[in-house]
């Protein structure tokens, strides 16, 4: 037994040294000095850390690791208190003495799901609801850091909370609760400094901020090394991309590139005098929405480029024959809508997943499951649609140097679910265990067992 410890009290010793040595790429980007000039992107609550000499090995599960590649069956994965120290085939990674073993046969673990669109809008058990459901980063694209002061006084876990302060609009805003008005260059520069001393980890531009100001908004965002998204309805969405923006929330934010000039012309003028002329006319437009004109064509190929970040939140904006004061329209901009996901994805741009939280087709704290569904009836691989739930999400957030995948260095951050999602995407609903920063969350027999 003591012989052991020692084992084990080395095996900690000597992860801990490989991790500082050469490990995370953290670790090399604090070694190349970048720190300094950028701002830290970082959540704004502290996650609970374990003991950082409590091993953890996770093994029989058969591993998606985030980056694309083939899922390895029989795997086992280390956790060194908040840190994955391997990950591969189980012949391949040795169990070090003394670790809690966590039998995860049937079972398949996945990175913990970022969700780029989360709204708490008041209800302040979503987040640690979210969280039981495997979704361990949210960001809130539009939102008062104040108002998640409640919940992070709370003791139950959270997931990693991104938050951005709330839309940067111009007048008259959709939500004037939630925004910031924004009428010229130095109000912007001024917006975007302030939410960035108060811990703003992105900064989100809405619909009726224009052209201008949004380059204005990105500079001064990315000179702080802060990634800038968006809503649109009356900006183009190249026009946007071309003034800096790094990430498009909603397929909707793509209607007026889409549409021929005249029409989509009179889709700003129609939204420019009545804001929630957005909510019909949007249906109205997408129902008829050309998906390989020369114009979508032109668009597809621009994403790609541009590496553009597409959240589409597809979930909030389902219309299904038969759902409530759904007509034809509705249902055929839907579809259209999951087309140009599909058609933008197979050109190679960038999908990413957001939940918006609440929607239509899906239980209260589901609406991320409903989303990577509908992604891949859009036409995502089911490996793609995990990619986009986490390492492509990481990068959106830009954190993807500890969070997004199970690699070694990164932080423990995990799912088990139940199933094979790369079959049936929706085995990712059935969710039986979930690791936060190197602890499980909510009772099971390894955390009775640490209580010891
Ligand atoms: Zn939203």
């Amino acid at each position: 037994m003591r012989k052991m410890r020692v084992r084990m009290r080395r095996y900690v010793a000597i992860s801990l040294l490989t991790l500082a040595l050469c490990g995370g790429a953290e670790g090399q980007r604090r070694r190349r000095g970048e720190e300094a000039s950028r701002h830290p992107i970082r959540e704004v609550n502290q996650v609970a850390r374990p003991d950082s000499t409590r091993v953890v090995a996770i093994t029989g599960a058969t591993l998606i690791d985030g980056r694309g590649g083939a899922a390895i069956s029989d795997s086992t994965v280390i956790v060194l208190g908040e840190r994955i120290t391997a990950a591969g085939p189980r012949a391949s990674v040795p169990v070090p003495p003394g670790a809690d073993i966590f039998d995860a046969r049937g079972l398949t673990l996945l990175p913990g799901l970022i969700d780029a669109h989360f709204h708490i809008d008041g209800d302040d058990t979503l987040p640690a609801l979210f969280l039981s459901h495997g979704i361990t980063s949210v960001r809130d694209p539009g939102q008062w850091i104040e108002a998640y002061a409640a919940v992070r006084q709370k003791a139950t876990p959270l997931p990693r909370l991104f938050l951005t302060g709330p839309h940067l609009d111009s007048p008259p805003p959709a939500y004037p609760a939630d925004s910031i008005i924004v009428r010229d260059e130095e109000e912007a520069r001024l917006a975007v400094s302030r939410f960035a001393e108060d811990g703003a980890s992105a900064i989100k531009v809405y619909f009726r901020l224009p052209a201008g100001l949004i380059r204005v908004v990105t500079n001064t965002a990315h000179a702080r090394g802060i990634p800038v998204t968006a809503h649109l309805e009356i900006v183009d969405a190249t026009d946007a991309i071309r003034a800096g923006i790094d990430g498009i929330e909603h397929v909707t934010s793509f209607g007026t590139a889409l549409m021929p000039f005249r029409e989509a012309e009179k889709y700003r003028q129609s939204v420019l005098a009545d804001n929630n002329a957005r909510r019909e006319g949007r249906y109205t437009a997408w129902s008829t929405i050309d998906l390989d004109s020369p114009n979508a064509k032109a668009l597809y190929k621009f994403l790609a480029e541009r590496g553009t970040f597409i959240s589409p939140t597809l979930a909030v904006f389902e219309r299904q024959a038969g759902d409530k004061d759904t007509t034809d329209v509705h249902v055929r901009a839907f579809r259209n809508m999951l087309a140009f996901v599909g058609r933008a994805r197979r050109a190679g741009a960038r999908v990413v997943v957001g939940s918006h939280s609440g929607v239509p087709h899906a239980e209260r704290g589901w609406a991320y499951q409903r989303e990577l569904e509908l992604l891949v009836e859009a036409g995502l691989t089911p490996t793609e649609a995990i990619v986009g739930a986490t390492l492509e999400n990481a990068r959106f957030f830009r954190v993807d140097d500890r969070l997004g995948s199970v690699e070694r260095g990164k932080l423990a951050d995990l799912v088990l679910v139940e199933g094979d999602p790369l079959k049936d995407i929706s085995a990712m609903r059935r969710v039986r265990r979930v690791m936060l920063n190197g602890r499980w969350v909510g009772p099971s027999a390894t955390e009775k067992k640490e209580t010891k």
